[in-house]
């Protein structure tokens, strides 16, 4: 479904990433991981469209997606949860997932905020909230359910699982797991390596800007030496 091959991308002079090269089938979820400035979010943001690489490619469905932007490649199938969320406080909880329907039909949009109330049940008792006022992990899943509105046959995530509490941690990856059972395509950003590597079908382990090691989560989880500057929250 997504073929990443030879992705460099550099802020000024300094390549953040280096020649990133990886794929995503369907129905698979496929981690990303690394500390601090790997370059994980510059690889996402990649993909995404709202950075543009100095070289390489990304390959969508078949089609070459490079250099797209965002709303082209919403609309293609591929929606991104940011980091830090970014969503907006001042609308409600409602208006905020019906922005996140915005590229589909009315009657579409309808019947996904009633999937998303059956999803996040934590969400339905706030519908008429404004989103501002929402916890840290009912915006965390406010964020998703929005991404989720636009139907994504890939959806990209930014480090889900930033600055929760450990219980609601708990949440973001039993909804990734919950996700993965819907058949859902999914590529993830995450600094907690070991919950990542068991929620996912393989995992890309990023350093200094390059992939350095791929595997299944029982190759990865294995392999000390790459884990040793890790904190595994
Ligand atoms: P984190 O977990 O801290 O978000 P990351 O793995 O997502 O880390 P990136 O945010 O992609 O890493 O950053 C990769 C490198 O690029 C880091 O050295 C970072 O300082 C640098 N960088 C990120 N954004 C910019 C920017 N806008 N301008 C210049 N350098 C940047």
């Amino acid at each position: 479904m997504l073929e990443v091959a030879g992705l460099t991308t550099k802020y000024g002079a300094i390549s953040a990433l280096r020649d990133a090269t990886l794929t995503v089938g369907s129905g698979e979820v496929i981690g990303l991981i690394g500390p601090n400035g790997a370059g994980k979010t510059t690889l996402l943001n990649s993909i995404a469209g709202l950075l543009s690489p100095a070289a390489g490619s990304v390959s969508f469905n078949g089609a070459d997606v490079t250099g797209s932007s965002p709303e082209k490649l919403l609309r293609a199938g591929l929606a991104l949860v940011p980091e830090h969320r970014r969503i907006f406080t001042d609308m409600t909880v409602e208006e905020n997932l019906k922005i996140g329907g915005v590229t589909r039909s009315a009657a579409d949009r309808a019947s996904g905020l009633d999937e998303m109330a059956e999803l996040f049940s934590v969400l339905k008792d706030k519908w008429t909230t404004a989103a501002g006022f929402l916890s840290g992990g009912e915006a965390q899943q406010l964020a998703i359910a929005r991404a989720l509105m636009s139907r994504p046959k890939l959806l990209l995530m930014d480090e889900p699982s930033l600055g929760l509490a450990p219980i609601l941690v708990d949440v973001v990856f039993n909804l990734i797991t919950t996700l993965k059972e819907q058949g859902r395509t999914l590529l993830v950003v995450e600094q907690n390596a070991t919950r990542m590597l068991e929620a996912s079908d393989r995992a890309y382990v990023l350093r200094s800007g390059e992939i350095v090691a791929t595997g299944t989560g029982a190759e990865l989880s294995g392999r000390d030496d790459l884990f040793d500057t890790f904190v595994n929250g």
